[in-house]
């Protein structure tokens, strides 16, 4: 199938970067939020980054305002009916994206793709809510998305062959890295960072440094762009709680366990970056 219109759902954080993406390599996108307010906000964030890009010569003004009418912003979910492939990027809760999901499969075409951003959530438990579980996989973009190259796919038990082969190529056209996964929690990138993250702050919670030494550790030692808890704080301190929530109970090993410090922000709403509180203020 020819892939020209993709419903982005979500235009939070991850959602309108996906859009951004989409529409800068020429494909018309309908972008689907729950409330009117957040539409707004990402509108106007992929706005101000294409402005970035053309500022730095990255993108001229013609393509800009091309790319900005190829999008479609839409609180109708039924929108999506004229999708030729999905990229679902709503909040990172199991019983939303089931909701999402049981939807998509009754609003898409049968032949359509459904994919999701998750971080975490298995993308064979997601599956499960279709009749096309052959058709579901993870197409997991990095923050932010206009910059970061790497695009984890994740396959689900049931993932075929050819739903893989168009997604990998779907992310080729990005000029993404497409990195192939098998679906367990965390797959490999948080899998491997949000421990790297939660021992950051057990360091801070037991007074063995810093939040600023502990991240001079990472940059200077390790050579780091960023130290754990200034991307810790860039993710989200709740994003980073819920994906430790996954990891503790799909693997099953205390060693997921997250750190009280991090439960105890995020219950008093330093959410890093995007509240302007988390380890460092904003
Ligand atoms: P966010 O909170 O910034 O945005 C989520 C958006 O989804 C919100 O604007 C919300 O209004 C909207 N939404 C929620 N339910 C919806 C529904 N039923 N229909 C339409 N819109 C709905 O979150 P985010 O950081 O953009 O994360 C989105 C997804 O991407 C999550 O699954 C997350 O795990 C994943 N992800 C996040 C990052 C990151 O660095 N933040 C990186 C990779 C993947």
């Amino acid at each position: 199938m020819d892939i020209k219109t993709v419903g982005v759902i979500g235009a939070g954080t991850m959602g309108n970067g996906i859009a951004h993406v989409f529409a800068k390599s020429g494909y018309n996108v309908v972008l689907v939020e729950a409330q009117q307010a957040a539409l707004d906000r990402g509108l106007q964030a992929i706005g101000k980054n294409m402005e970035r890009e053309v500022s730095k010569n990255k993108l001229t003004a013609q393509d800009r305002d091309a790319a900005l009418k190829r999008i479609t912003p839409v609180l109708d979910r039924k929108e999506l009916a004229r999708c030729d492939f999905i990229v679902e990027a709503a909040f990172e809760r199991y019983e939303i994206k089931q909701e999402l999901f049981r939807q998509l499969d009754q609003i898409c075409r049968p032949e359509v793709i459904l994919s999701s951003n998750t971080s975490s959530i298995s993308i064979t438990r997601i599956s499960a809510n279709t009749k096309r579980p052959d058709k579901v996989i993870g197409m997991h973009f990095f923050n932010p998305v206009p910059m970061m190259k790497l695009v984890e796919v994740i396959r689900g038990i049931a993932t075929s062959d050819e739903t893989y082969a168009t997604t990998k190529a779907l992310a080729e056209r990005l000029e993404k890295t497409p990195v192939e996964v098998n679906d367990a929690p965390g797959f490999v990138s948080n899998r491997v960072l949000m421990p790297l993250i939660n021992e950051a702050i057990y360091a801070v919670m037991e007074g063995v440094a810093t939040a600023e030494a502990v991240d001079e550790v990472f940059k200077l030692g390790m050579a780091h762009p960023l130290g754990p808890l200034a991307l810790a704080d860039f993710i989200g301190l709740d994003v980073c709680l819920d994906i430790m929530r996954v990891l503790q109970s799909g693997l099953g090993d205390p060693k997921y366990r997250p750190c009280p410090l991090l439960i105890k922000m995020v219950d008093g709403g330093w959410l890093g970056r995007k509240s302007g509180r988390g380890f460092y203020k904003y």
